[in-house]
């Protein structure tokens, strides 16, 4: 599902787009047949977007805020550099199970770290520099996290932010929504932000990229 292209114009793209791994395939069935709030998995076609932007970058430090089931993760896992690390936070300890058998799986257990507990928390005890970071929890927040992060992003660098568009909210004239408001000024505050060039996809729920001077 895309939010924005018209239905035939996004299957288009996505099946002329690569295919996804078995492993994933299957955590995408079994996240939705166990887990709540499927709609925070990642689309099968926005993984491989991730997937790519990791292979072209080839990091060896990424930071991760929302694991939920560790789908984007082993995306990104794909383009990691050898013996590279990513650390990846949630605050939901009940996904740790599902997190871990497809790490397991996925053959990237010893590429990836999981923290729990807040990310707000927890980024401020993280020593390394990171190449490459994927922000997607905690939208109410967002800017906080960029003041967390950016000094952690080494210059070359990215940070990729997901659903920057609200489902489109971001341009109602009138809303008293909290997150949408804080969408708004991230939105406007990445694009005036000296320090990075930034770029927002119109994929799916709004990818930006913004690349770190
Ligand atoms: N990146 C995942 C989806 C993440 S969904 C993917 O693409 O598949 C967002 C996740 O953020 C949820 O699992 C939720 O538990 C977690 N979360 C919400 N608030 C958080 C916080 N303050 N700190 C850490 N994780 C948080
Ligand atoms: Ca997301």
């Amino acid at each position: 599902m895309n939010e924005f292209l018209e239905p035939s114009i996004f299957e288009y793209v996505d099946s002329h787009s690569e295919s996804e791994s078995k492993i994933l395939k299957e955590l995408y069935r079994e996240t939705h047949l166990n887990i709540l709030n499927t709609r925070m998995l990642c689309s099968r076609y926005q993984g491989r977007v991730l997937s790519l932007i990791s292979k072209i970058l080839q990091p060896k430090k990424v930071l991760e805020i929302g694991t939920y089931t560790g789908y984007s993760a082993i995306c990104f896992a794909e383009g990691l550099s050898k013996n590279g690390l990513i650390h990846t936070i949630d605050i939901n300890e009940e996904l740790i199970a599902i997190q871990n058998k497809f790490f397991e799986k996925s053959g990237f257990r010893k590429n990836i770290k999981q923290h729990t507990g807040n990310a707000l928390k927890i980024i401020p005890t993280l020593k390394d520099k990171f190449d490459l970071v994927y922000l997607d929890a905690d939208k109410e927040n967002y800017i906080k996290y960029f003041n967390l992060i950016i000094d952690k992003i080494i210059p070359g660098g990215l940070l990729l932010s997901d659903n920057v568009l609200w489902s489109g909210k971001v341009v109602e004239k009138t809303n008293d929504d909290f997150i949408t408001n804080e969408l708004i000024e991230f939105n406007k505050m990445l694009k005036n932000d000296s320090r990075v060039n930034t770029v927002i996809l119109p994929i799916r729920d709004g990818l930006t990229i913004s690349r770190k001077n």
